[in-house]
């Protein structure tokens, strides 16, 4: 097949794509249309967590497929019921909402904060979030999101989500007054650049919040479900939220995300909360066989090793080349550069001949790892060892 600059026309041009189409992955490895395979250290944006098209899935969807689709969400199904309580059982959550997207489980935790504001807090709304952080692309989520620029994009923005500077508990405390009812962020800012929370911040903003009667609530959309060598990241902290989201890795590919809250602050009456497809069987069906399998014995320890195994090779290469050093948690890791040959590098490792590379550069001084949590420490070896030829390709250039 030969790639036709014209067939793409029908497409909302919404960012920058390289000229080439994915028809297949395994694994760790994609494929293009000419036949070229890519080693894949994005995999969907920490989407796939078991890698491209994990047999577990895919015998989920299939066997799903053929009995039951969606009877609406105004009715019970089997799927959804089984993963709301795996889900349940291995946090400190007792309620679930599922959701289809990041940002749309976030909203419903807005709402849900709202709710509970009007309920118990004399109708405070405010959330507190932070500068760099990001909550996803409607309205809502992008006003909450702290990425420069992003309030302004399509005013009038949604109101009441002052920014805190994250690990500055002081910042927090400044904002809060009696319009506030919570406080959000990602254990991990991910899109931020693998920013991790201190440990200390974490249990002292929990400490706050509790203090000053405001819920705590984490979006876990990128660090959930493993990401960070533990099942859920708050539990890396030591502390309990009161509202979590999850998405990406939850689907291991397929659209699927979710709201939990403790049942104190599960305060949606009838009417207020909904959607046409969530907690559809048929991606719940997949929730519940990735689940499973991170929870399987010795998965998550097996993501710690991985995620030490490629922090050690990251720190050699930042030694060999001068560059900043490494950071992040499990196998959500970033590599500090020099300089702001990110975006080359990226280019140049996906067009790196005979088999490409995928990465990601969130900031241009910085790469971005999110392979899926069952790579191998082959594949660890053979990215880093890529990646060195790649950069001395793009310094020498
Ligand atoms: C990706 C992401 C979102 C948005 O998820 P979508 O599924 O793209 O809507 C929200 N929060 C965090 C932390 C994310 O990484």
């Amino acid at each position: 097949m030969k790639f036709d600059p014209s067939s793409v026309n029908a497409l909302m041009d919404i960012t920058k794509r390289p000229e080439l189409v994915f028809v297949r992955g395994q694994g760790s490895w994609l494929y293009d249309h000419t036949g070229k395979r890519y080693l894949d250290f994005v995999q969907g944006w920490a989407v796939n967590c078991l890698g491209h098209c994990p047999a577990e899935a895919v015998k989920a969807i299939n066997e799903q497929a053929s009995l039951l689709l969606n009877p609406s969400p105004a009715f019970y199904n089997k799927p959804s019921i089984d993963l709301s309580n795996r889900i349940t059982g291995a946090s400190c959550f007792d309620r679930v909402f599922f959701a289809n997207t990041g940002a749309e489980a976030n909203e419903g935790a807005i709402k849900l904060a709202r709710k509970w504001g009007q309920l118990k807090r004399n109708g405070a709304y405010k959330i507190i979030t932070f500068d760099h952080s990001f909550h996803g692309r409607t309205i809502a989520t992008m006003s909450a999101s702290g990425k420069p620029g992003w309030g302004t994009m399509f005013p009038p923005q949604v109101e009441g989500f002052p920014k805190a500077r994250l690990n500055d508990i002081d910042s927090v405390k400044a904002l809060i007054d009696d319009q506030t009812v919570a406080v959000m962020l990602e254990p991990v800012q991910g899109e931020g650049g693998v920013i991790p929370a201190d440990r200390e911040f974490m249990k002292a903003l929990r400490q706050l919040t509790t203090e000053r009667g405001l819920l705590l609530i984490v979006d876990e959309v990128q660090t959930g479900y493993g990401r960070t060598g533990a099942m859920f990241a708050y539990q890396l902290f030591g502390i309990e939220p009161d509202i979590m989201t999850l998405g990406k890795g939850i689907g291991g590919g397929v659209p699927l995300a979710a709201l939990c809250a403790r049942e104190a602050v599960s305060v949606f009456q009838h009417g207020d909360q909904g959607g046409t497809y969530n907690g559809n069987p048929l991606m719940t069906a997949v929730g519940v066989a990735v689940f499973d399998a991170l929870m399987a014995p010795g998965f998550l320890q097996g993501v710690q090793e991985r995620g030490n195994y490629l922090s050690q090779g990251l720190l050699k290469l930042s030694a060999k080349w001068g560059m900043q050093g490494e950071r992040g948690e499990g196998l959500l890791r970033a590599l500090i550069l020099d300089r702001d040959d990110g975006p080359a590098i990226v280019e140049a490792a996906r067009d790196f001949s005979p088999e490409g590379m995928l990465l990601n550069a969130p900031r241009p001084n910085l790469l971005r790892f999110m392979p899926a949590l069952n790579v191998t420490t082959e594949e660890i070896d053979l990215m880093l060892e890529r990646l060195d030829a790649i950069v001395a390709q793009v310094r020498s250039a």
